[in-house]
């Protein structure tokens, strides 16, 4: 196969609020785009008036998925009933695999400035709904950065070229990458065939499998083997995201994900019940 992908639909993010009222961006996740197999969920959140983000996150469980954040700008700190801790900071990523449970809290570890990043969800397969919860808290030097020709890219995960990033072992063999291109700048790279993929535009506006995507709107990529971009003429980002798809039921309450409604019930009583 030698194909790029197209688009096959655009998405524009919905506003919306989580946690203790945090103002955000839902992307992924809405009426329009209710996932993305295996991706469930995706927020952007951007505001420099911390009233829009300094309530956070309280304490609050997950089962039967991941939850990766990507911080852009901004302090946040995690801290989970499992007693790990961490201070993700502008350039970081967090993979957090829940697994079979985890209670934690995200918290802005600022008081002003500008807070900006994002929390994609990536569902687990039956085999590995329960598996122990796993973090990879990767700081931002150890994020490589790719020179290409106008323009670089952090690889989060899977890779560009011979460079892979360092999020490793993620079942669903995700490619995350972060795509910054000076005005009208080009970039190709692979994406596995078979893979579902998108890509988020958070800055300016880039053609990408022949439509133009302004910030704020999140492409949909068809079958392919390859994603072909180019920049506007500003200075110009997105997020290119692909993994496995699962073909898998879903049955989903709040920040439960499982395969059956039972699945479900069974993770309110084990919460309920302190067995996370
Ligand atoms: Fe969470």
């Amino acid at each position: 196969m030698n194909q790029s992908r197209r688009v096959t639909r655009v998405i524009r993010g919905q506003a919306t609020s989580d946690g203790a009222g945090v103002k955000l961006l839902r992307v992924i996740g809405t009426s329009q785009l209710p996932a993305l197999d295996p991706f469930l969920m995706l927020d952007e959140f951007r505001s420099d008036q911390a009233g829009d983000y300094i309530a956070g996150f309280p304490d609050h469980p997950h089962r039967g998925f991941e939850t990766v954040t990507y911080m852009l700008a901004g302090k946040m700190r995690h801290h989970d009933n499992q007693g790990n801790s961490g201070l993700l900071e502008a350039g970081s990523v967090q993979w957090m695999t829940a697994g079979r449970g985890i209670v934690h809290s995200e918290m802005p570890e600022q008081e002003n400035g500008l807070m900006w990043g994002f929390q994609l969800w990536v569902n687990l397969p039956a085999r590995n709904k329960m598996m122990a919860p796993r973090y990879q808290d990767i700081p931002p030097s150890a994020v490589p950065e790719v020179a290409i020709t106008g323009g670089t890219v952090r690889v989060l995960a899977g890779s560009l070229g011979g460079v892979t990033g360092p999020v490793q072992g993620i079942v669903t063999e995700p490619l995350y990458l972060d795509v910054r291109l000076q005005g009208g700048a080009e970039f190709s790279t692979a994406v596995s065939a078979g893979h579902h993929a998108f890509a988020y535009v958070y800055q300016g506006a880039v053609e990408i499998g022949g439509r133009i995507l302004q910030r704020g709107e999140l492409a949909v990529l068809e079958e392919g083997d390859r994603v072909d971009a180019v920049a506007g003429e500003e200075a110009s980002a997105f997020i290119l995201v692909a993994a496995r798809p699962l073909h898998e039921p879903v049955a989903r309450y709040g920040p439960f994900v499982m395969n059956t409604q039972a699945e479900i019930h069974q993770a309110f009583a084990d919460y309920r019940e302190g067995r996370f």
